[in-house]
């Protein structure tokens, strides 16, 4: 359990915030690179600081619960954007959707205001012996999936599919190697129910052939849409597919 402070935010692209996290206690955490995940910790409003759990094991969970809603964090899964030890320094970048509490804190961030972490791992973990790879995410995907391919060796093939909420979410900056071909799916609708057009648009699309390797993550129709698609329409193997469901349309996470 580590506990920062807000050093900054940026606002990225029109729906992306980024909270840049430091402080003392950074030097306890290792960064690993790819969709490092972390549990964010950040005062719920109107609480005078942040209070975090003081276990280090699974068990913290059951002492937040625990704690009256007066005192208690809200807790929610974030993924390391990026890092800078020789800075003491983190980046998180949140997707941005109406009212949310981790919207909220992010766009009203200021600095000195606490924050805390604790590191969950990674969970792209491409096998030995594959091939291309096809990742695919919706907005909340896009910091792990930037963060993996800025973090990919110059040999990797891959076909990447990123839906955002707008065309003005797009980045032109994207650090990759050559072999990897991103393809950005602007909504453009604040409607439609995001995930949607990523998986209809990889369900149409001409992937790698041969042994490959895909990480799919975002809201929880995306992921197991397509996986349902690789396994059953083109024979891919349930062990070469690694999916994630981010977060659930119309239900708010646990904590
Ligand atoms: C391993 C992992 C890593 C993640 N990394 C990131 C990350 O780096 N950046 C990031 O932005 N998200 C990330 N997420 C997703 C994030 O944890 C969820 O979106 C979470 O619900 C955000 O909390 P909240 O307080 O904004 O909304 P909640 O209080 O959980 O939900 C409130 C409402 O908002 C809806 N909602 C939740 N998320 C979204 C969304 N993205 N778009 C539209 N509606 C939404 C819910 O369905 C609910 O109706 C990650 C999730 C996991 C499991």
């Amino acid at each position: 359990m580590i506990t920062l402070e807000v050093l900054g935010t940026t606002r990225t692209t029109a729906n992306f915030t980024t909270v840049t996290l430091g402080g003392p206690e950074l030097e306890h955490f290792r960064p690993t690179g790819d969709d490092q995940t972390v549990r964010l910790f950040f005062p719920r409003e109107g609480q005078d600081g942040l209070r975090m759990p003081t276990l280090n094991n699974e068990a913290w969970m059951a002492e937040v619960l625990l704690l009256p809603k007066s005192r208690r964090p809200w807790v929610r899964n974030f993924t390391i954007r990026r890092s800078r030890p020789e800075a003491g320094e983190v980046d998180i970048e949140f997707a941005l959707h109406a009212g949310s509490p981790a919207s909220s804190w992010a766009t009203q961030a200021r600095p000195g205001d606490p924050a805390g972490i604790f590191d969950m791992g990674v969970s792209y973990l491409p096998p030995d012996g594959v091939g291309g790879q096809l990742l695919a995410g919706d907005e909340s995907a896009l910091p792990a999936i930037l963060a993996i391919l800025e973090n990919a060796p110059d040999s990797l093939a891959a076909e990447v599919f990123l839906e955002v909420p707008e065309t003005a979410d797009i980045r032109h900056d994207v650090v990759k190697p050559e072999g990897v071909r991103v393809h950005w799916l602007p909504r453009n609708d604040r409607t439609a129910r995001p995930g949607g057009l990523a998986l209809e648009t990889v369900t149409k699309a001409e992937l790698p052939s041969g042994r490959c390797y895909a990480w799919l993550a975002g809201e929880a129709k995306l992921p197991t849409g397509v996986r349902r698609h690789l396994v059953n329409e083109r024979g891919w193997p349930k062990q070469d597919i690694a999916f994630y469901g981010y977060w659930r349309y119309g239900r708010a996470s646990p904590g």
